[in-house]
């Protein structure tokens, strides 16, 4: 029988009949279940059921890890194969025939576990997904002590829909299931044998041979779910119990989600059903709401920016492909705050050599305190070693004196936010390293272009525009300046693909991308505060419409003192008409009159004291009415948002695809939205200018809509 993805052996001596089928896809470097595997695992099974010579199956890898999961591009084209069985047949056929499509997998592993043979899963690396839907089909799962395991689908819109619902929920306590199942986390090998979700650990051990060893001494072919006697592990649903369970679980649903994401959902309708029947009517019930979920516009824009655009950007699609390969082993960072610090630990961990520059030696030693207390904490929680401090630490030199940034291969300066101190840096350093050295700014406000003219050649200066915290953060904004060239260009972004974030190149303008928006949903929020809306209830509307900080409390955080300077900036910049003057006259107030800065002086719209976080009573807004639309506020935070990120895909400052990627990974917009772009398409084009010409009438010019004509909402 010929197999591309597997590779055969069957053990005759030993293990007298024992077939193990390792999953090797050529030229990839990571096991996908796609439609050929598919195949081919269809291939395997009947195989083992027919012939009698087979006395079971091992299910192994020949990779570094087990497999990935499913390939999500076969995944993302559920919506337009639904569309097509429509075109084609009358709406129950097509209906039909997208369900049994959608459900291959599902009976496909139900078949496996059924066909009478002992099947086991033999687990290396990481086990993912689909991938782990099919370890869990099979009668016993061996598990290497380095490997991971887990159903990540919720993550990307979807959620396990080849069984992982059922069969998670019959070998844990419900609550457990639920949790593992909702938040999509791996589990390493330990945790996953308490779980219940494998059976057996090797450590140093061939695990293949573990597995022929179960199938030769044990090799029950029938799955607890299928014998006489199997009991949920909870009991049943419908009992004291289950009673006290399913209310607490609706809340923390609602709670951790606000109901944003139908995958999530669908996972508790799967296993609160799915557990009051037979296992064959639960995988049922759980394909009907897979098939729903997998064609959903959530599920198709999570995959599409969480997924394929994350990775393409992460693998170099905006990189000049003319510039060859640059090798950054060695960096400068000048200024060791909160910023320095951050870029120079982010460089230090990923093996850079980094040169830590302050003003004063005190202070750029200060730069690597705040390093070592990153790095402590992780020890703490057991993440790294003792060794693994050392050897980040000692990356780093903290230094005062310019000659020492002699031999960078890229230099970041995060000084204070002033144009003539970044003007003398700029200078100090080009003095040392020469015009050759990519020169890179961390700043956030001040145009690139304008900086690159204290370099000494503008076409080697280029934005590297961090989020703070740096270390949590995963989205890099690369900025382009006027006169920057491709090598700098391909420098900056070699630079964040060897520190593991993900880049978006952005052309130079005002707030670049990422502050733009979240300057226009900080803004919205001082509006609504005018307007009368409480405090507390801005801050729960944007919550519940998904995103991951108030603006309030986001405010609070980045400082109300900054948010005033950069008003007065822009304002003798751009003239007295560029600002908003119920924002200006609210932060007027608040820093000036009242000295709120926000949490760095304990006082804000939040104060801060004994390490609580109580909002501050503000006077009541102008208006005071007695109802609030909830839905329209929360329509509000996103539409204005998704608005300034369609102004920056119209002015050229960005792709749409990057405008997506930069919004979930820089400022938190709602992942389920598949970010500001991919909103507006989910709304539907002509549906989100209704609501911006509605909303731009009701309150004001900001929510006029920009040329959709220059916009491509569905690349
Ligand atoms: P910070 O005040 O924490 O740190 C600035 C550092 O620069 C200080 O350690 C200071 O001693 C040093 N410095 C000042 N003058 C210097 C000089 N002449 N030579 C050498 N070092 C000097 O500021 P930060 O928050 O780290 O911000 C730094 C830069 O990063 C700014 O351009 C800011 O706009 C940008 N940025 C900040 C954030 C943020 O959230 N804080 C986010 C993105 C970008």
């Amino acid at each position: 029988m010929e197999f591309s993805n597997f590779e055969i052996e069957i053990d005759r001596e030993e293990y007298n009949g024992i077939l193990t089928a390792y999953w090797n896809m050529p030229d990839r470097s990571m096991n996908v279940i796609n439609g050929s595997v598919i195949k081919e695992l269809k291939k395997i099974v009947e195989w083992a059921s027919t012939d009698s010579e087979i006395k079971g199956v091992v299910i192994a890898s020949k990779k570094s890890s087990f497999s990935g999961g499913a390939d999500l591009t076969i995944l993302e084209d559920s919506k337009r194969q639904y569309n097509e069985y429509k075109s084609l047949h009358d709406f129950d056929t097509a209906n039909k025939l997208f369900f049994e499509r959608s459900r291959e997998l599902s009976v496909l592993y139900r078949r496996l576990e059924t066909c009478g043979k002992p099947f086991v899963a033999a687990i290396n690396g990481v086990c993912l997904g689909g991938a782990f839907e099919l370890a869990l089909a099979c009668h016993h799962r061996v598990m290497d002590s380095n490997a991971q395991v887990g159903l990540p689908e919720v993550k990307v819109g979807l959620f396990p829909g080849a069984g992982g619902t059922q069969r998670v929920s019959r070998l844990m306590e419900t609550d457990k299931a639920l949790q593992f199942l909702l938040k999509g986390n791996s589990v390493d090998a330990v945790k996953a044998l308490k779980m219940n979700l494998v059976h057996e650990i090797g450590a140093d051990v061939d695990i293949v041979n573990l597995a022929k060893q179960w199938i030769k001494h044990s090799g029950d072919s029938v799955a607890p779910w299928d014998k006489k006697d199997f009991k949920n592990p909870s009991g049943k649903v419908f009992s004291p119990k289950g009673m006290m369970m399913w209310p607490a679980a609706n809340a923390l649903y609602r709670k951790e989600t606000f109901d944003n994401y139908p995958g999530a959902r669908a996972i508790l309708t799967a296993v609160y059903e799915g557990l009051q029947v037979d296992i064959d009517t639960g995988l049922r019930i759980e394909s009907r709401l897979f098939a729903n979920i997998v064609r959903s516009s959530v599920a198709e824009s999570m995959i599409k920016t969480l997924f394929l655009s994350k990775n393409e950007l992460e693998k170099g699609a905006r990189r000049p492909a003319l510039v060859p390969p640059t090798s950054i082993k060695k960096i400068g960072v000048i200024g060791a705050g909160l910023m320095g610090a951050g870029i120079a630990y982010a460089s230090a961990k990923n093996g850079i050599d980094v040169v830590l520059l302050d003003s004063t030696l005190d202070k750029a030693i200060t730069g690597t305190l705040t390093i070592e207390k990153i790095l402590s904490g992780l020890m703490e929680k057991k993440k790294i070693t003792q060794w693994d401090k050392n050897e980040i630490l000692a990356k780093i030199t903290a230094t005062e004196n310019y000659s020492n940034l002699a031999e960078v291969d890229l230099i970041i300066e995060a000084v204070f936010e002033d144009r003539d101190v970044k003007a003398e840096v700029i200078k100090k350093a080009q003095a040392v390293v020469g015009k050759d050295v990519i020169f890179a700014s961390n700043t956030s406000t001040l145009p690139i272009t304008s900086l690159a003219e204290y370099s000494l050649d503008p076409s080697k200066f280029v934005g590297i525009h961090f989020f703070s915290p740096v270390d949590k953060m995963q989205l890099v904004e690369v900025i382009k300046g006027k006169e920057t060239n491709d090598l700098a260009v391909a420098t900056a972004l070699d630079f964040v693909r060897n520190i593991k974030k993900t880049p978006i190149v952005v052309n130079d303008s005002r707030g670049f991308y990422a502050n733009r928006c979240v300057l226009s949903y900080v803004l919205e929020a001082h509006l609504m505060l005018e307007e009368g809306v409480p405090p507390a209830m801005i801050e729960n509307v944007a919550k519940m419409a998904g995103m991951p900080v108030g603006p309030l409390a986001l405010n609070d955080e980045v400082g109300l003192d900054l948010g005033w300077k950069i008003l007065q900036a822009t304002k003798k910049d751009l003239g007295p008409n560029s600002v908003n003057p119920v924002q200006e006259k609210l932060l007027h107030y608040m820093v000036e009159e009242h000295g709120r800065y926000g949490r760095k002086n304990g006082k804000g719209f939040y104060d801060y004291a004994d390490g609580k976080k109580t909002l501050w009573l503000l006077p009541k807004g102008s208006a005071y009415p007695e109802e609030f639309d909830i839905e329209e506020l929360k329509l509000r935070f996103l539409v204005i948002q998704a608005l300034e990120a369609a102004r920056t895909v119209e002015e050229g400052i960005i792709t749409a695809k990057e405008a997506d990627v930069g919004s979930i990974f820089g400022f938190g917009f709602p992942p389920f939205t598949g970010g500001t772009i991919s909103y507006i398409n989910q709304l539907g084009q002509s549906t989100f200018v209704g609501i911006c010409n509605k909303f731009a009438k009701k309150y004001g010019d900001r929510f006029n809509p920009p040329n959709f004509l220059n916009i491509n909402t569905s690349y």
